[in-house]
């Protein structure tokens, strides 16, 4: 009897670590891919944050050798700033993401966060400092409160509890049978897609990084449940430097900073104000956006 069980608690521990890590590489990277190839540097110090200001400085990068992805990206963050990352399908938004969380390592140019070289710190760290909300949070077959209090080893009940009443969910948990009990994820209760961003929400809010990565974190909801989430975001990101990659141009309007990528290049700056001035690629993407909107409400 001891030798089965023995095996398979030690499994269930292994189990419980490995679905862990997936979950962190599958939120950052929609598929779970290769594994990291990237390695501390040896005695590699803990990031030191200052606020959080990210600089790109001539980025390039390739998956395969043969095909040039980023074609050398500058860009600027400034602690506390919102910037907007646009432009098609395909032309480097997430690989920026993922090259900033460091599950690959520049080909070219450099990465730094208030002034470290992405490279000469600790992972461990420069993953504590960011904090993802990707297009669809991940939630495992666990309560709900598992699913929220994974956002920071040792957080209290009243931690969770708070959290929670931030993104908004603490009333909805409280209405179903069990309460933070309850199973959710593929064998429980299925949350729709809301209800799972606002888990996610909790559980970034409950990490409480500096820096906050929201990749098409809002693209997958219909209209009136994207504008309920934003606010969410909105809150989320006061005090923090904020990334966040989009879909809808009207989410990302106010940013401090939009940034037009087109096949791994920025192509246009600014404002949206400056921008629609332009009369550039930002200012026909926003008509054209704005004519589908205006379409669909008449409908
Ligand atoms: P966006 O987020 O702007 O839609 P991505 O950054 O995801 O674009 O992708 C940019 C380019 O890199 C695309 O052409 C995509 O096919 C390619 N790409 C993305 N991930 C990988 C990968 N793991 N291996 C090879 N090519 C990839
Ligand atoms: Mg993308």
């Amino acid at each position: 009897m001891i030798q089965i069980t023995m095996p398979l608690n030690f499994l269930g521990t292994v189990y419980r670590e490995i679905r862990q890590a997936l979950v962190d590489m599958g939120e950052m990277f929609g598929l779970l891919n290769q594994p990291a190839e990237v390695v501390d540097t040896p005695n590699a110090p803990a990031l030191a944050v200052q606020g959080g200001a990210i600089r790109l400085e001539d980025v390039r990068f390739a998956y395969d050798a043969d095909r040039q992805i980023l074609k050398g990206v500058s860009l600027d963050v400034g602690a506390g700033q919102r910037v907007a990352l646009v432009g098609h399908s395909g032309s480097g938004k997430s690989t920026i993401g993922r090259l900033l969380f460091r599950f690959y390592d520049v080909t070219g140019g450099r990465i730094t966060i208030d002034g470290q070289d992405i490279r000469q710190i600790s992972q461990h760290s420069l993953h504590q400092a960011i904090g993802v909300v990707p297009q669809d949070t991940v939630l495992f077959n666990d309560t709900i409160y598992y699913n929220i209090a994974y956002g920071r080893d040792g957080a209290t009940e009243a931690e969770v509890h708070a959290a929670a009443r931030a993104a908004k969910i603490h009333d909805f948990i409280l209405s179903l049978p069990d309460g933070y009990a309850t199973t959710v994820g593929e064998r429980g209760l299925k949350l729709s897609g809301g209800e799972k961003q606002r888990v996610g929400i909790a559980r970034t809010l409950l990490k409480n990084p500096p820096i906050l990565l929201l990749d098409e974190a809002t693209s997958a909801l219909d209209t009136q449940t994207e504008r309920d989430i934003q606010e969410s975001l909105h809150d989320m990101g006061q005090g923090r430097t904020v990334i966040s990659i989009a879909h809808r141009l009207s989410t990302i309007a106010d940013s401090d900073l939009i940034v037009v990528m087109e096949a791994g290049q920025v192509v246009e700056r600014g404002t949206h104000d400056q921008l629609l001035a332009m009369a550039g690629r930002y200012a026909a993407m926003w008509a054209r956006q704005s004519a589908e909107e205006e379409e669909a409400e008449a409908a």
